[in-house]
C-alpha cells in the first residue's frame, strides 16, 4: 500500500480505474470521496488528452435546456444512463466546476461553457484536489487484458507487468482522435469476455462527398445558417465545406439520421436548405425579374442572397442535376433543398465522437459486467451516442460517478 494512501487511513485494499478521461477521472473523485483508496492507470504520459482537446472549442460541458428535454439527445439510450444523468444533472456539474474554482455561463444557445473557455484551468485544478485526495497515478500504463489467473496486464516502458485483481472501473473510451489515448483495442479483451460490443463508428463527425474539382476553391468556407433535412430529421445551423465533404455542427447533428440511412441503404441523401428564410417563390420571381445582362451565376447569387460558398453547393447540384440556366422554378426549388449524396463518414481519426461500444444489456443496476463479476464500464466506451451541445461530456461525468457509485454498493456487503 503506498504510504500516502496510510497516511489518509485509506487502508483497504485500492479500487482500480484504468483510463483517465473525464469518466475514469470522476469515478477517481467519487471513491476517494468515500473514503477509497484508488489507483488509476493510463496509457499516455498525461491525463485528460482529449478532455483537454475539447477545450480547444470552448470546452461545451453541459446544456441548460430542461431536463426532460436533454434526455431525449441520447436517443434510445439505456435507462441506466438516463438514470446517472438524473442523479448527476447539468446542474451539479456546474456546482462541480465552481468548486473548483472555474464558474461557468449559459451561452446564446444553451450551451454550458466555464468562464475560462478552455479546458486546461479545470483540469489542472481538479488533477491537484485528486491528488490531495490521494489519487495514484500509474502513467503510461497500457492495459491488455487479464492473465489467466484473473490479475491484469499492463504494458510499461519497463516491460509488461501484472496487478492483482481488484474492483476495476474501466473508462478507456471510444476510438475516436486516437492519437490522443482511446484507440478502442479493448474490444478485443472485453469482447473475448463474451460481453457484447456494437461496433465502433464515427460520430459527430465529417462526411465524405464526391465533389466536383469546382469545389476545392470553397475548401475550407462555411455555409452560414442552413438547414440539414434528411427524412424526418431537420437541423438548422452551419457546415464547413471540406475537401473531403463537409464538417460542423449542423454536419455532426445530423450523425444519427445518416448513420440510419447508410445502414439501411448503403447510401444517404441530404438535403441542403442554403435559404431557409426565402419561399421557393420568392426567388423565383426575383430570378425572373432580375437584369437579362447579367450572367446567370450573378443573377442566381443576388435573387437568394447567397454567399460564395453557398453558390458552389448550388451549382455543383445543378449541375450534377442538368438543370438549364433561365430555369427559374427547378433553381429556386434547388437553394431550397439542394439534395447531396453523401458516401459516408470521414474516418474515426477526427471524429469528436464514437457511436456503439460495450452494450449496456451485459450490465448490472450496479454498473457491473454481468459475465466478470468485479468489473465495471463507463464513458464513452459504452454503447450510446448523442450529439454535441455538452451531451458527450455530462453522460461521460455521469456515467463515471455513477459506476464508481455502483462499485461501493457492489462490494459494500
Ligand atoms: C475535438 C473534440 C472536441 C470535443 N468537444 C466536446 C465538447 O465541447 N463537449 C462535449 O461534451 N464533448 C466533447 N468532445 C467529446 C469528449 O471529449 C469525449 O466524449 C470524452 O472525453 C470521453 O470521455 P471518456 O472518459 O469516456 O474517454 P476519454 O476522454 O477518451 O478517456 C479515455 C482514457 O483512457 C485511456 N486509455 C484508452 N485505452 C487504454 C488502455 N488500453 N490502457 C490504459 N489507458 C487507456 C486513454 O488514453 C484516455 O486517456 C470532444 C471530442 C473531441 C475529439
Amino acid at each position: 500500500m503506498p504510504r500516502g494512501l496510510q497516511d489518509r487511513g485509506m487502508t483497504s485494499d485500492p479500487f482500480l480505474i484504468i483510463g483517465g478521461g473525464p469518466a475514469g477521472l470522476m469515478a477517481a473523485e467519487t471513491l476517494l470521496d468515500a473514503g477509497r483508496p484508488v489507483h488509476l492507470y493510463e496509457r499516455m504520459p498525461s491525463l485528460g488528452r482529449k478532455f483537454l482537446m475539447a477545450g480547444r472549442g470552448g470546452l461545451n460541458l453541459t446544456h441548460a435546456e430542461d431536463l426532460s428535454r436533454f434526455l431525449t439527445r441520447y436517443g434510445e439510450a439505456s435507462p441506466l444512463l438516463l438514470e446517472a444523468i438524473r442523479a448527476f444533472p447539468p446542474d451539479a456539474i456546474r456546482q462541480w466546476c465552481e468548486d473548483l474554482g472555474q464558474p461557468t455561463f449559459v451561452g446564446s444557445s444553451g450551451r454550458i461553457f466555464p468562464e475560462a473557455m478552455k479546458a486546461s484551468p479545470l483540469l489542472r485544478a481538479w488533477l491537484r484536489r485528486l491528488e490531495a485526495k490521494g489519487l495514484v497515478v500509474h502513467l503510461r500504463h497500457r492495459w491488455l487484458g487479464w492473465t489467466e489467473a484473473g490479475a491484469l496486464r499492463f504494458e510499461t516502458p519497463e516491460g509488461e507487468i501484472t496487478v492483482a485483481a481488484a474492483p476495476t472501473l474501466l473508462a478507456l473510451g471510444g476510438a475516436s482522435w486516437p492519437r490522443l489515448g482511446a484507440d478502442g483495442s479493448w474490444t478485443g479483451p472485453l469482447g473475448a469476455l463474451g460481453h457484447a460490443i456494437t461496433p465502433l463508428e464515427p460520430s459527430n463527425a465529417g462526411i465524405r462527398i464526391a465533389w466536383s474539382p469546382f469545389m476545392a476553391k470553397v475548401a475550407g468556407q462555411p455555409l452560414k445558417r442552413i438547414t440539414v433535412r434528411i427524412g424526418w430529421f431537420e437541423a438548422s445551423g452551419e457546415a464547413m465545406i471540406t475537401r473531403q465533404g463537409l464538417e460542423g455542427g449542423v454536419i455532426y447533428a445530423a450523425s444519427a439520421a445518416l448513420r440510419r440511412a447508410l445502414a439501411r441503404n448503403g447510401t444517404a441523401s441530404l438535403d441542403l436548405d442554403l435559404r431557409p428564410d426565402f419561399r421557393p417563390e420568392w426567388i423565383a420571381h426575383r430570378l425572373r425579374e432580375g437584369r437579362s445582362k447579367d450572367s446567370w451565376t450573378s443573377r442566381l447569387r443576388k435573387a437568394a442572397g447567397l454567399q460564395p460558398a453557398a453558390m458552389a453547393v448550388l451549382n455543383e447540384c445543378g449541375r450534377r442535376l442538368g438543370l438549364a440556366p433561365g430555369d427559374h422554378e427547378a433553381w429556386a426549388n434547388l437553394v431550397r433543398a439542394a439534395p447531396i449524396p453523401v458516401e459516408g463518414f470521414c474516418g474515426l481519426d477526427r471524429a469528436i465522437s464514437t457511436a456503439g461500444g460495450a452494450a449496456f444489456d451485459g450490465l448490472d443496476a450496479n454498473w457491473m459486467v454481468t459475465q466478470r463479476p468485479g468489473l465495471f464500464l463507463a464513458g464513452e466506451m459504452l454503447d450510446w451516442d448523442a450529439p454535441t451541445g455538452g451531451y458527450l461530456l455530462q453522460a461521460c461525468f455521469a456515467s463515471g460517478r455513477a459506476a464508481a457509485l455502483g462499485m461501493l454498493r457492489q462490494t459494500a456487503g
